[in-house]
Parts: C-alpha cells; sequence; structure tokens
C-alpha cells in the first residue's frame, strides 16, 4: 500500500477535542509502527536529498514534534534542537510570542543552541494554520540562521497555513493532506 494511504489509516480523528468544534488529528497510532515510522522518515529525508537541501540541525516544536524530529535528526546525523513552551527550558532562553485565537503564546528556545548561519529544518507534526511554525521561525531568525524547510506529518490544507511559512521558507514537506 501506498505510504500516504498508510499514514492516513494511522490517524485518528478524535471530535470535539480539545474543545468543541475542533476536530482533532490524532496522530499517535503512526507511532505505534515502528516501520511505518522509519518509512515516514525516509520519505522525508528523500525529499531534502531530491532537493539538495542541506541541515545542519533539525527542530522539534513541543511535544509531538519531538518524536518523528528526533528520529530525523538522527538519520540526517544532526543535532536535535527543542522549542518548547514557556517556563519549561532550564537554561538561558529567547522567546516569541504569538497570537491565539483568545489570548497569546509563547515558544522558547535555548539561546546557544543554534549557531550563527546554521540551515535549519523545522518540524511539527501538523501544520493547521501555521502560527505555531511561524513562532518558531521567528526564534530561528533572531539566532541568525536560517530556516532551510519545514515538515509537518499532516497538513490541513484548508487553513493555508502554508502561505504564511513562505515569507520564511520556500519549502515545506508535508506527505499528507486533508
Ligand atoms: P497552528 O499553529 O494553528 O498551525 O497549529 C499547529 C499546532 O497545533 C501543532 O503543534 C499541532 O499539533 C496542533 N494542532 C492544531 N490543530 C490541530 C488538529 N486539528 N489536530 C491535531 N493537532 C492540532
Amino acid at each position: 500500500m501506498e505510504l500516504i494511504q498508510k499514514i492516513k489509516e494511522n490517524i485518528r480523528d478524535v471530535e470535539n477535542f480539545p474543545k468543541e468544534g475542533i476536530i482533532f488529528k490524532d496522530i499517535t497510532p503512526l507511532f505505534y509502527d515502528q516501520n511505518l515510522i522509519n518509512q515516514t522518515v525516509n520519505f522525508i529525508k528523500d525529499e531534502l536529498i531530491n532537493d539538495k537541501i542541506k541541515i545542519d540541525a533539525v527542530v522539534g516544536i513541543e511535544s509531538r514534534g519531538f518524536i518523528i524530529g528526533s528520529l530525523l535528526a538522527n538519520v540526517l546525523n544532526v543535532p536535535f534542537v527543542l522549542i518548547r513552551k514557556s517556563g519549561k527550558l532550564p537554561r538561558k532562553t529567547i522567546r516569541h510570542e504569538y497570537n491565539l485565537e483568545y489570548g497569546v503564546d509563547a515558544v522558547e528556545i535555548h539561546e546557544d543552541s543554534i549557531k550563527t548561519g546554521w540551515n535549519v529544518l523545522i518540524h511539527d507534526d501538523l501544520l493547521a494554520t501555521g502560527g505555531t511554525a511561524a513562532a518558531a521561525a521567528e526564534l530561528i531568525q533572531k539566532l541568525n540562521a536560517k530556516i532551510a524547510a519545514f515538515n509537518f506529518i499532516v497538513e490541513l490544507n484548508f487553513l493555508n497555513g502554508r502561505n504564511i511559512l513562505k515569507k520564511y521558507s520556500n519549502k515545506t514537506i508535508c506527505p499528507v493532506q486533508f
């Protein structure tokens, strides 16, 4: 069976989670199947190789972005760097605040975790409005590094998140579209 179809079969729709009216795309069943995870990681790696995109570090966004993100860093043999929500990282951080539907949220990164001029891959499980990935991109730019590409497992097309990411990188890799 085709990879994209296999990934789709391992994503569960959960209605009205975390709040009324949201259909949550639960990708945790994908993590049960190591063979499928390997194929997914290789798919992303091959896209990077085909486009000759050089990556110096993979940055994963809390928390589901840590799982495939760290595996990807491992196969690319580059550092894996964590972006976390406020107050979770122990050392000196820089921070970027961004607007949610109601209120603001913030993401943080250790300020010494990315070197000047690095080409960074930003990874998260799912692209919705793009606000979270754009906030991650702002952090990378504040550290004087470049966003070589964004990568997600799932994209909710109808929210057009991909458009707001174009400002930071012209490459977004995402196998599964809804
Ligand atoms: P956004 O900033 O709107 O692109 O939202 C992306 C972040 O929120 C990712 O970290 C996702 O894990 C999470 N997220 C947003 N919408 C959904 C959804 N419908 N199902 C699962 N996760 C979601």
